[in-house]
């Protein structure tokens, strides 16, 4: 079956997701010795390899249908500020889209979770399980998930500071050091 064909009340989130760029190249027109290739983007999905037309489209659909434009229009901004190695609107669009496939903003283990939501969906950190960090870089306490926590035990315990991105050190505040955060 078509993916196309799906209806978009059945089309989930984890059926976009992307595994990984694809591209091949694709016969325009010519024989022999004068054959013209165009280069063919696109992304490997659950619903199988998808033109990068067609997969932004039924994204950009299923975004719509659950009325997700603005957390779309808030990916953009992030990865236009965060993302520096995107270049192009284009780019910055795409992994926009990749990242609202993945719903990156619903998974404590990224990077951007804290800030992205803090800014955008404040009411998901409620219930969030969260730390209070201290990193070697910046003098200030910070907050993580604990997901990331969890992550960073594994990586040497180094993490991206909240504060200014960089890798490295971090500790866990005493209830000493986060009693005179709240008093300065
Ligand atoms: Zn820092």
């Amino acid at each position: 079956m078509s993916m196309r064909q799906k209806p978009i009340g059945e089309l989930r989130f984890s059926d976009l997701r992307v595994h990984y760029g694809t591209g091949r190249p694709v016969l325009i027109s010519g024989t022999g010795r004068n054959k013209k290739f165009r280069y063919r983007h696109g992304m490997m999905t659950d619903l199988g390899g998808l033109e990068i037309y067609e997969w932004k489209s039924l994204l950009n659909a299923l975004i719509e249908h659950h009325g997700e434009q603005e957390i779309q229009q808030q990916l953009r901004q992030w990865s236009r500020a965060e993302c520096r190695w995107l270049h192009s609107e284009d780019e910055v669009e795409e992994y926009a889209l990749s990242l609202h496939a993945a719903r990156i903003f619903e998974d404590p283990a990224w990077a951007g979770y804290v800030p992205f939501n803090r800014q955008h969906r404040p009411e998901i950190l409620e219930t969030a399980k969260l730390v209070w960090i201290k990193t070697s870089c910046c003098p200030k306490a910070g907050q993580i998930t604990e997901k990331q926590m969890e992550k960073a035990v594994y990586m040497d315990y180094r993490i991206r500071c909240p504060h200014c991105g960089r890798f490295g050190d971090f500790h866990v505040c005493t209830p000493e050091e986060l009693q005179e955060e709240k008093e300065i």
